[in-house]
């Protein structure tokens, strides 16, 4: 049986967009939404302007992320946001593990093992990202690495959590650089994490599991990124920033799906 999954598209805004500029994009993403509304949206704002995203988007299907958690409820934590907060703030969806949080923020498999656990435990959906340095790349070491990631960070959960993860493959060496991986390079990283999640959890949870790719993602390499059998759908950086060019990606991901 095939299975059949809605493309999901997620917008990752990273440290852009005041509250009144969130409010402004989440709206013309939410009137081209109509057209689109066979994908999954998720619009992954500043965590300041979570509410206001939420607000803006309430009536339509769009979902809305934060970009990171802490994994305790509340305490002296500095600086921190708690699971509690995030949900109350109107998230059903969290990033854990983004690149620029292992690389500028000393974020590890260990911390995002806890993380999802966190989220998990708070009904809040888990992206979880993970992918190869271009160091890593050119020596051979990409599925290696993928395969420690996975096994680091997420392969303790029994099968019913992990059920509820989403993946990002996000090649670091494509984030925001403009160089895509070839829809080839993708799959081949997407199909080696669902044959893994195949011998760890079985066949039927790797077939419905949803693995997003990321990196340099624009409309006008969208479609053919979108037509491997792997690619559930898309993390979004620097093309989420504008609506058109967000719609035009889950377009062009749905045009994949119908073709
Ligand atoms: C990201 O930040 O997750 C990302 C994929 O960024 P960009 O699309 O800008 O490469």
């Amino acid at each position: 049986m095939a299975v059949i999954k809605k493309p999901v598209i997620a917008g990752n805004w990273k440290m852009h967009k005041t509250i009144a500029e969130a409010r402004e994009l989440a709206a013309s993403v939410a009137r081209g939404f109509p057209e689109v509304s066979e994908a999954a949206l998720i619009l992954i704002p500043p965590f300041t302007a979570i509410q206001e995203v939420k607000r803006t988007v309430s009536g339509t299907d769009i979902a809305v992320g934060a970009q990171d958690l802490f994994w305790e409820e509340k305490g002296a934590f500095t600086g921190e946001i708690s699971p509690l907060q995030l949900k109350e703030a109107g998230c059903d969806f969290v990033i854990i593990g983004h690149s620029e949080r292992r690389q500028f923020f000393g974020e590890t498999d260990e911390t995002v093992r806890k993380k999802v656990l966190a989220a998990l435990n708070h009904e809040l959906t888990p992206i979880v990202c993970i992918g190869e340095t271009l160091e890593e790349r050119e020596k051979g070491q990409t599925l290696n690495r993928i395969q420690t990631q996975l096994e680091n960070s997420l392969f303790a959960l029994d099968a019913s959590s992990f059920s509820r993860v989403v993946l990002a493959y996000e090649p670091i060496w494509a984030i925001g650089t403009g160089l895509n991986a070839t829809p080839e390079q993708a799959e081949e990283v997407q199909a080696f994490i669902r044959s893994l999640i195949a011998s760890r959890y079985g066949k039927t949870l790797a077939d419905y599991a949803i693995i997003l790719y990321g990196g340099s993602v624009k409309p006008n390499n969208a479609l053919s990124l979108a037509r491997e059998k792997d690619v559930d759908g898309f993390l979004v950086g620097g093309a989420s920033l504008e609506a058109e060019s967000f719609l035009g990606i889950a377009r062009e991901a749905l045009r994949a799906v119908r073709d």
